[in-house]
Order: C-alpha cells, then sequence, then structure tokens
C-alpha cells in the first residue's frame, strides 16, 4: 500500500519509521505541505493519504483525491471536523481514525494550562531571568477547592477531572449531553449537572473537552460567556472552532476573565505547525490574543508527548493494515446520516 502522508514534520516522520521498522507492506511518502486543493494532486499513485488537524479534506479535495485513485484517508489524530464524512462515503473513500491514543497527554496538559494561568509560571519564568525576583503581578490562587467545569467528558474530560479532581482537591462537575455511567463519573470524581448554563454559572475555572460539531461550533459566544462568573479562568485543548474569537476578545477587553488557555485556535490552520517567526502575523485575532497580558497561547501542543506519537503511529498502521488486507477495522469513523 502507497500513503502520501500529508503535513510531515521530522517528528512525524520518526515516530512512524520506529514503529514499522523494516516491514515492506506499506510505503510512505512524506509530503511537508498540508492537503488542500492544491496539493491533492500530489498523492496521484497513491492508495491512501494520511492526513492530521489541519489538513482540508472538504468536498472539493475529496472529489480531487478520488480522481487520482485514493482509497482511503487515514487521520492520524482523534478529531474528525476536517473530513467531509459523508461526501467520502458518498465517493466510496474509507475514512480511519485514531480515537484513542494518550488521553492523559491532553488532560495533562489542560490541567498544566489551568495551573500555569493560576499561578503564573509564565511570567515568573521570564522575569527571573531578567533578574527581577519581586513577586509583584504573581498572586496566584488555589485550584484546591474552587469547582472545575469540564464540557464533555470522554476520555480525556474524564482523565481531565480525575488529576483535578483527586489530585488537587478541586470540584469538578460537568455538562455532557452523553454523560458517563454514574460509577465512572464517581471514579473519577465527577458530578453532572443537568445544563450547561449552570456549568457556566458555578465554575471558577472552565476546561472544554467536547469534539467540534455543527452542533458544537462556538458553544463559547457572547451569551455563554455572559452567563460564566467574572474572574473566570477558561481553557481550551480541544477545537478552536468551539471558541466564537471575537465574543472572546470582547469578553477579555471588559476584563471577563482572570486568564485565558488556548492550546487551538479557530483560525490555526494558517499558522500552527509552521514557524513564521520571520513574518508579520495578518490574523488581526490572533495578533489580539497574544497580546493580552493573560492569555497563554500554545500551537496545538497538548497531544505532543512521546507516548501519545508512539500510540499515533501504531493504530494508523494497524488501521491502514486492515484496509489492505480487506479486514474488519474498528476504527472506520462514518456519517450521523
Ligand atoms: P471523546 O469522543 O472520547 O469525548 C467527547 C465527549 O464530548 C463525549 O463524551 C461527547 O458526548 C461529548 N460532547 C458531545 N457534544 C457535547 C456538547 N454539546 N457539550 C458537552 N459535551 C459534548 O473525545 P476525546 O478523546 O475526549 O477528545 C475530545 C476532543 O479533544 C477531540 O474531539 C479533539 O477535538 C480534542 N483533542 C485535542 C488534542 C490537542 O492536541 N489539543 C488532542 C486530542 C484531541
Amino acid at each position: 500500500m502507497q500513503i502520501a502522508f500529508f503535513s510531515t514534520r521530522k517528528y512525524d516522520r520518526d515516530s512512524f519509521e520506529a514503529v514499522y521498522g523494516d516491514s515492506k507492506d506499506i510505503e510512505f511518502h512524506f509530503i511537508e505541505p498540508s492537503l488542500d486543493v492544491k496539493t491533492a494532486v500530489l498523492a496521484e499513485g497513491c492508495d491512501a493519504v494520511c492526513i492530521f488537524v489541519n489538513d482540508d479534506a472538504s468536498g472539493p479535495v475529496l472529489e480531487i483525491l478520488k480522481d487520482k485513485g485514493i482509497k482511503y484517508i487515514a487521520l492520524r489524530c482523534a478529531g474528525t471536523n476536517n473530513v467531509d464524512i459523508k461526501k467520502a462515503e458518498d465517493l466510496g473513500l474509507t475514512v480511519v481514525s485514531v480515537p484513542s491514543y494518550s488521553p492523559e497527554a491532553v488532560a495533562e496538559f489542560a490541567v498544566g494550562m489551568i495551573l500555569t494561568l493560576s499561578r503564573k509560571y509564565h511570567k515568573a519564568y521570564h522575569r527571573v531571568r531578567d533578574g527581577n525576583f519581586l513577586l509583584d503581578g504573581l498572586l496566584g490562587q488555589n485550584i484546591n477547592g474552587k469547582t472545575v467545569g469540564l464540557i464533555g467528558t470522554g476520555r480525556i474530560g474524564l482523565c481531565t477531572g480525575k488529576i483535578l479532581s483527586l489530585g488537587f482537591g478541586a470540584t469538578v462537575i460537568a455538562y455532557d449531553p452523553y454523560p458517563a455511567p454514574a460509577e465512572v463519573a464517581q471514579k473519577h470524581g465527577i458530578t453532572y449537572v443537568q445544563q450547561l448554563d449552570e456549568l457556566l454559572e458555578r465554575s471558577d475555572m472552565i476546561s472544554i473537552h467536547c469534539p467540534l460539531l455543527p452542533s458544537t461550533r462556538h458553544v463559547i459566544n457572547e451569551e455563554t460567556i455572559g452567563k460564566m462568573k467574572n474572574g473566570v479562568i477558561l481553557v481550551n485543548t480541544s477545537r478552536g472552532g468551539l471558541i466564537d474569537t471575537s465574543a472572546l476578545i470582547k469578553g477579555l477587553k471588559e476584563n471577563k476573565f482572570a486568564a485565558v488557555g488556548m492550546d487551538v485556535y479557530e483560525k490555526e490552520s494558517e499558522y500552527f505547525f509552521r514557524d513564521s517567526s520571520e513574518k508579520v502575523i495578518q490574523d488581526d485575532q490572533l495578533s489580539r490574543l497574544l497580546s493580552f497580558h493573560n492569555v497563554f497561547v500554545s500551537g496545538h501542543q497538548a497531544f505532543f508527548t512521546i507516548e501519545a506519537l508512539h500510540g499515533i503511529a501504531e493504530t494508523t498502521l494497524s488501521n491502514l493494515r486492515s484496509l489492505a488486507k480487506g479486514e474488519q477495522c474498528k476504527n472506520i469513523v462514518k456519517s450521523s446520516k
């Protein structure tokens, strides 16, 4: 099987090569550009494409891939929001993903972001290196005893809840239209609320862990921000499109938030996973977000651990091998229709 591997970074190549070793059944063609309407032709002659979070697998791109002989789309990530699944099904393309690799990687990063924002590690690091050992401006707040609200309690949300509840002693409340069974919630130290509004009104800190779907797009908007406590800490390690950036900036300007942590951003595909340090950022909303003293942005890094990369490579290869052999593959992504 020939695979066109888009958006390749060195660490992708290293992790995949380490997992497939000397096997000859799959041949990867590592391509640096992201998949889009212009680059899709690079997949010509391959059986599958392997893509990541910001590759564009919308309808027009899928049509080109189909035309070039592609049969399989292998996502090397959990989220599937960048693929038009219905269109893929109509074209007879099979889509597979890695629904679970290391929920701990993302959960630990989310908790790290809450801790960074509540204790201002990021500011202390720069201050001390400048020879300034004053504490003024670094006053933090405990996580212990605070109410933390989780939006979404799948694999990552549950793990985040466990760390915050059992590790930090926070009161963890959660909203999820498909809640975990009572004994699972209890084991992870989570109590469900019936409505998102209750979570927004009660939480001192909010962490988002639901997928980006048409129903969850801009779940954080002007109205929902208005329902949050003043001085709330908001962390998003899920998908950028869950937050309406204009509403977030408005809330930040109105001092609604103590701090905001963003590992993802609504229009991240233009900048994330790229070095733009010698360019002028043309995205005024991103520039504005970076200008706030109480906003911490990282470049979609939450998944990025040795363990997670290994798990992603293993599952992706296993998915592709199952498809090549015509075997059942449990990670086929289907449209809800
Ligand atoms: P999951 O599918 O196990 O869980 C998602 C949960 O969200 C489910 O329980 C679902 O019922 C719930 N949900 C759906 N709609 C909701 C709504 N309107 N309100 C609240 N909850 C809702 O997914 P997961 O493995 O926990 O991953 C969650 C998300 O994290 C992924 O969809 C992906 O976008 C993101 N992610 C980010 C990174 C990163 O590096 N930043 C890495 C992996 C995953």
